[in-house]
Order: structure tokens, then sequence, then C-alpha cells
């Protein structure tokens, strides 16, 4: 597939065109960015691991019944995706408290909740993200009802995937952050990445944080936690 201009260079992703117009592909960078872009770095090889990590996810969420933009792993960083229109949600799930979660509702972290919660942030840095509920996403014409419904059980099925795939290594999958975007005909599918940078995993029996929170909170040994978590699922 012959690769054409870049389109977009987001904090931890260029995205490029290709001579399909169907067809972007992504390539994922090490920086590493924090509340907002406020704290910068980068975390070696961390591109490598996001890739190979987000696709062979995708895959195995494919064959559970979820559709996503994954087509196929060029390289080590680089990944042809589906083209398709980004809701600007970020939809988030959570099974222990954890973050944000954590701090809003005065609750202390690692709490397991009686059920898994969904929750929307608008995607736009300039507002910091903030959170957005159904009506007022419905109201500015972010996404249907329609949408936001199939948006709510994609979400719920992923996290039942991703609990089972990250069980198996002896992880906890405390949150995570995915995001949706809409193909020329409407469908819904899954696009973005899942990954250590958007998702809260820690050893089962440790607690040990393998994910982007060691670099949030200079907590140190990011590179180790990223690397541990691809050794972890073959990747
Ligand atoms: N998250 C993300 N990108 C963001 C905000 C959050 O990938 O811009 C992920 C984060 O890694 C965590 C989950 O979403 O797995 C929930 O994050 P939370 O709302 O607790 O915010 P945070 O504490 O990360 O600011």
């Amino acid at each position: 597939m012959e690769i054409l201009e870049q389109l977009y260079e987001g904090k931890a992703k260029k995205v490029f065109k290709t001579a399909d117009a169907d067809v972007y592909m992504v390539q994922y960078k090490d920086d590493a960015t924090a509340f907002n872009g406020a704290k910068k770095g980068s975390i070696s090889d961390k591109g490598i691991v996001n890739n190979k990590m987000s696709n062979q996810i995708m895959q195995q969420l494919e064959k559970a019944g979820i559709p996503t933009h994954y087509i196929e792993q060029l390289s080590d960083r680089e990944t042809l995706v589906k083209r398709v229109e980004i809701v600007p949600l970020e939809v988030i799930v959570r099974n222990v408290t954890a973050g944000s979660f954590a701090k809003r509702f005065g609750v202390e972290e690692g709490l397991q909740l009686k059920n898994p919660t969904l929750e929307f942030c608008y995607k736009n840095d300039d507002l910091d993200d903030p959170m957005i509920n159904n009506y007022q996403i419905t109201a500015l014409e972010l996404a249907t009802e329609q949408e936001l419904a199939t948006i709510a059980d994609l979400a719920f099925k992923v996290n039942a995937e991703l609990i089972k795939i990250f069980a198996a290594v002896n992880i906890r999958l405390v949150d995570f952050k995915i995001e949706f975007g809409r193909l020329d005909d409407g469908t819904i599918i899954l696009a973005d990445e899942i990954s250590p940078d958007t998702c809260r995993l820690w050893d089962k029996d440790t607690n040990e944080k393998l994910d982007k929170d060691r670099f949030r909170r200079d907590l140190g040994g990011e590179v180790e936690a990223y690397q541990e978590v691809a050794r972890r699922l073959s990747l």
C-alpha cells in the first residue's frame, strides 16, 4: 500500500493517508504526555508496545464480534486502519476505583466496583476534556441516541473481553478509555488504541502499576512496565 502525506499528528501517533481513500496508516511514537499535555516526556519503545498490543487486542475483539478499525500491521510502529470519522467522545469504563473517579467521588483507589461504570468526556483539549452526559451529547449533536446505545453496548462488551485477556496474564483491568468512529455508511466501530497509555493495568498479586500512571505520577520504571505488559501478552 502506497503511503501518502501526513494528515495529522497527535500526542502519541501520526496519521497518514494512503493510496486507498478508505484506509489510513497510523504510526506510533514514543512521546508521552499527561494532564492534557502539561507534562511531556518519552517512554523508550512505547510506540512499539502500544502498536503491537492494540493490534493483537483488536483482532481478539473482532473474533468476539466487536467491529474495529484494524486492518493490518505493517511494521513495529505502523498499522493500516479503516478511515473513520471519530466520535469526539472519550468513552471510559471502570471496574475498580482510580484516578479522576476516586477523586471526584471521594473514595480510595483500588475498590472493586459493584458494577462496571460508563462515562463520557467531550474530546476537546481547549476545554480539558470535560465530562458530558447523554442529554448533552445528543443536544450538541456529537452523537445520536442510537449511536450512544451502540457505543455503550460495545464498550461493555470490550470490557468483558479485556477483563478475560488481562486476567489470563495475571493483570487486573482497573479502567480504560476507548474511542469510536463512524464508517461512511454510519456503522460505529472501535477506533484509536488500547494500550498501557489508555488502560490502568495492575498486577493481580502485587497491585503494581503496569501502565502510564508510572509516568503520570513519576513512579519510575515506565519502560520496564510497558515491556512487562508486552512480555506477558507475548507481543
Ligand atoms: N484516559 C486516557 N486518556 C485521557 C484520559 C484518561 O486514556 O485523556 C484513560 C486513563 O489511562 C485511565 C482511564 O482513561 O485508564 C480513566 O482515566 P481517569 O478519568 O481516571 O483520568 P486520569 O486520572 O487518567 O486523569
